[in-house]
């Protein structure tokens, strides 16, 4: 009888740790599944933008895309990003919305633009969503949401209902909170980096929540609500500190004078 209790309970050990062995097991990693082949992700992220871009004002005005564009060249040069790796693209709207695309793709909304009151603010969007862009959450997030089958088939040139619905999703795509979490640390600390107070991305957010659009834009979209977001990225900026590179002139009063509206 005890011989049985020491047996059974050997079985249930070698159970449980067997268990917490498979749970430890990154499978997306393993699978190779976490990032899909850059290849992969190109020919989805030219499909998505092509039916994407049909539903777009683009904005004709080279003032906002030069704006814009300058903000992006200063923050990437300052963290070692390859900025032709980027897809900037402007489009006329007046929500106050940016969102990245598959392979690199970064959306500003002119809404954007006119609802910030300096570069600042404006750069601290677009940390956010570079962000989302390097750590490659748009994939991913893309992977939980439609599957892989589908990312694989949409790349593949089929399934274009899927391609049509899809990119009507990514406009207001919402991160999981770490990913969130996670651009924003990463924002911080490109902005510090290239030497912008991410105070000005704090003081944005809680403008925004207090004066909420009809559409939460991408960079707001998820808990913890922006409140508790803004004291967060007060706190990685205080905690950064030290890396804050000197503050520079991002963009000239004339320049930004063009761009933004005056609210
Ligand atoms: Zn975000």
């Amino acid at each position: 009888m005890k011989r049985m209790v020491i047996a059974l309970l050997v079985v249930l050990a070698l159970f449980i740790g067997l268990i917490y062995a498979l749970l430890q097991v990154n499978w997306l990693s393993l699978l190779g599944l976490e990032r899909l082949s850059a290849n992969t992700e190109q020919t989805l992220g030219e499909a998505l933008w092509k039916v994407q871009s049909k539903t777009f004002t683009l904005l004709d005005s080279t003032h906002y895309y030069s704006a814009a564009d300058t903000i992006l060249q200063r923050i990437a040069a300052a963290n070692g990003i390859d900025r032709s790796t980027i897809q900037l693209h402007i489009v006329e709207n007046a929500e106050p919305n940016a969102f990245a695309m598959p392979a690199g793709h970064m959306v500003v909304h002119t809404g954007l633009m006119h609802a910030t009151t300096s570069p600042e603010q404006l750069a601290g969007v677009m940390a956010h969503e570079l962000a989302h862009i390097r750590l490659g959450h748009v994939m991913k997030q893309l992977m939980r949401t439609v599957g892989l089958s589908l990312i694989i088939r949409m790349a593949a040139g089929e399934a274009a209902d899927m391609i049509e619905s899809t990119a009507g999703t990514l406009t207001t795509m919402a991160f999981s909170r770490e990913m969130e979490a996670e651009a924003d640390a990463t924002g911080v600390k490109y902005l510090l980096e290239t030497g912008v107070d991410p105070e000005a991305f704090a003081q944005f957010m809680e403008y925004i929540q207090e004066n909420q659009t009809t559409q939460v834009p991408e960079w707001m979209s998820t808990h913890p609500d922006s409140g508790s977001r803004a004291e967060e990225i007060r706190k990685l900026a205080a905690a950064q500190s030290a890396n804050k590179a000197p503050a520079q002139l991002l963009l000239s009063d004339a320049t930004w004078l063009k761009v933004s509206g005056l609210r």
